[in-house]
């Protein structure tokens, strides 16, 4: 697959919520928290939710408590539910089919992250066989997305996470094995593999983190300013409140929008080239 595929299949997996009917603003449960100011049930529409499906206080989020609807994204998921499975029939018109539509989209959301992935680790400089398997992987994953509503509901999703993550496993480790093969001293894999550590709050100021496995870490509130996190895999980290400060993420892998969206920063902080600088970040 080149590169030119996969750059525009990444390009399919921004949100676009002009063709979205509101859906993470209606399907999600959401419990009052210090990122979210009241309770709201799944399958209701958020009070803030307009009937043009716009949130009535977007320019505002942040200052009115709604830190979690600036973190959270999609991943394209919403429209493709809404103009695609659903084709371009709301929930609000076809109130027989809304409850449906709501299932169908974590579902989807699902799906998207999982593109995602398969679509950043053919990026990467990896044997050939690998980026063969995973790009059938990807093939695969993309045809959900065409499938029914009711086929969705019914899909193993665990299954596909386990092929999936065996092939990400595999080109993570090759990278980070190459890096660490150029890193001074003789070092193995498994010295820089904290997969799901609990470094909370931990001071890493300034550190050389270069090809550490963080997948499934908790990194809460680290202070990671100024660490040089080039060829990490952060998979599944928790990010919130971490500081990136000045921080090299530039060949971080497998780090999403909404893990950064989570996570403090600066205009130093160093992103890899398909994640967006929070705006919160520099106001
Ligand atoms: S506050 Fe706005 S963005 Fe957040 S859930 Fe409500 S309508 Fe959606």
């Amino acid at each position: 697959m080149n590169n030119k595929i996969v750059k525009s299949i990444r390009e399919g997996l921004t949100a676009d919520c002009s063709k979205c009917f509101g859906l993470c603003c209606t399907a999600l449960n959401i419990i009052a928290s210090k990122d979210f100011p009241i309770n709201k049930p799944a399958d209701t529409p958020c009070t803030n939710l307009q009937s043009d499906y716009r949130c009535q206080i977007h320019s505002q989020l942040r200052e009115k408590g709604f830190k979690g609807c600036t973190v959270f994204d999609c991943l394209g998921a919403g429209q493709v539910v809404s103009q695609v499975t659903f084709n371009g029939q709301s929930w609000r018109n076809n109130p027989e089919t809304a409850g449906k539509m709501f299932q169908v989209f974590p579902i989807m959301g699902q799906i998207h992250e999982m593109i995602s992935y398969a679509a950043e680790a053919l990026t990467y400089d990896i044997p050939s066989a690998l980026s063969d398997e995973l790009s059938e992987n990807l093939k695969g994953l993309q045809n959900l997305t065409k499938l029914a509503a009711d086929e969705l509901l019914s899909l193993d999703l665990m299954t596909y996470r386990v092929a999936l993550n065996e092939l990400l496993t595999a080109a993570s480790d090759f990278i980070r094995e190459n890096t660490i093969a150029k890193l001074p001293g003789a070092k193995r894999l498994k010295d820089f593999d904290h997969a799901r550590a609990d470094w909370m709050a931990k001071k890493l100021k300034d550190k050389d983190l270069r090809a550490t496995n963080f997948r499934g870490a908790y990194l809460i509130a680290a202070d990671m300013r100024n660490t040089d996190l080039r060829a990490v895999n952060l998979i599944g980290a928790d990010l919130r409140d971490t500081d990136f400060s000045g921080t090299d993420l530039s060949t971080s892998m497998f780090l999403t929008q909404m893990q950064i969206n989570s996570a403090k920063g600066d205009v130093k902080t160093v992103l890899p080239s398909h994640i967006q600088r929070p705006s919160h970040w520099i106001n």
